[in-house]
């Protein structure tokens, strides 16, 4: 691994989690999935072989430095792929677990649960957040296009074993699309699947940011309510801005604290202000020297705008 790439980015905030400190453990877009709604561009690695893709022992020499500079709440496995398909997932959390006693979160797509040789590896974290969309094959495979090897029903079975198995905490991700699984007939079947799931939390998510493809459509705020008072009390809403602890990040470069940030996804001047708890005034005006310089672009999406490295662009 080369000394620039590093797999640590942020701390960033997350209304799912708080002030997040990220760990990226796969080359860019390596995902057993294809979303229509993927905020960081088509999948260029589609693939279930399991690896380690990065030396554990770089990435804990990485987080070691990155821990001792940073304030966040959460070490969280999440990035530009899938996290389970790194294969030494549990001799990192084993080695994590003797760096720092924050929680450790897993940000998974879920496809790869019905392995228990991947349940195993995961069974330490304190939080995992699996993505659910539909019960139905069809409905699937238009949102995920996944691996050919894969399928909704594998993926279901997969995350009753894993409420089976696992003591810790599920935040299930519903990604609710406008006009693709938004409407009864997906919602009362896939209801009664999440029933059997007991995940501690539902969280209903939509569009925010840029998709792959447009037919990817957010629903609006009443519209995900809707959804939110049917699933009952263990829902809740977590498509708009996050919102982050007020604790400040202790990073002395603010510049390189921001090009992490863009580097890993699209990001508004609001989301560097609360991830790095720099005044917004002074973010705006680093982006704007970014901006001239070249090393990010800027586009417009529903009405806000977003900042992107060159690395992270379309
Ligand atoms: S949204 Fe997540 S699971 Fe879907 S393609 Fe993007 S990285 Fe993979």
């Amino acid at each position: 691994m080369k000394p620039t790439d590093s797999r640590i980015f942020g701390p960033v905030p997350s209304r799912r989690l708080g002030l997040s400190l990220g760990i990226d453990l796969v080359p860019f877009k390596t995902c057993t999935y294809d979303c229509i709604y993927c905020q960081v561009g088509r999948t260029t690695n589609k693939s279930l072989e399991c690896k380690e893709f990065f030396p554990v022992e770089d990435i804990l020499a990485q987080l070691k430095d990155k821990i001792s500079l940073s304030s966040f709440d959460v070490i969280t496995f999440s990035g530009s792929g899938e996290p389970t398909l790194y294969s030494k997932l549990d001799e990192l959390v084993y080695e994590i677990r003797r760096l720092t006693d924050k929680k450790i979160a897993l940000l998974t797509n879920g496809s790869l649960l019905w392995k228990e040789e991947v349940r195993k590896k995961v069974l330490d974290v304190d939080i995992i957040l699996p993505t659910l969309t539909t019960v139905f094959e069809k409905t699937y495979k238009f949102i995920h296009r996944p691996h050919p090897k894969l399928n909704i029903n594998k993926i279901i079975d997969g995350l009753i074993h894993l409420r089976n198995e696992y003591d810790g905490n599920i935040f299930l991700e519903l990604f609710v699309l406008k006009d693709i699984n938004d409407n009864k007939n997906e919602l009362i079947p896939l209801k009664d699947v999440i029933d059997k799931i007991k995940p501690e939390k539902i969280q209903i998510n939509t569009t925010v940011r840029p998709p792959s493809e447009k037919v990817a459509v957010p629903l609006s705020k009443e519209e995900l309510e809707r959804i939110r008072d049917f699933l009952g009390n263990k829902a809740e809403i977590i498509a708009y801005t996050p919102r982050i602890s007020s604790k400040k990040l202790k990073e002395e470069n603010r510049i390189k604290a921001i090009l992490e940030m863009v580097k890993r996804r699209p990001v508004k001047d609001i989301d560097i202000s609360n991830a790095l708890g720099i005044d917004i005034n002074e973010v705006r005006s680093i982006i704007k020297g970014l901006l001239i310089k070249g090393m990010i672009t800027e586009y417009e999406h529903l009405d806000d705008t977003y900042y992107v490295s060159k690395e992270g662009q379309r």
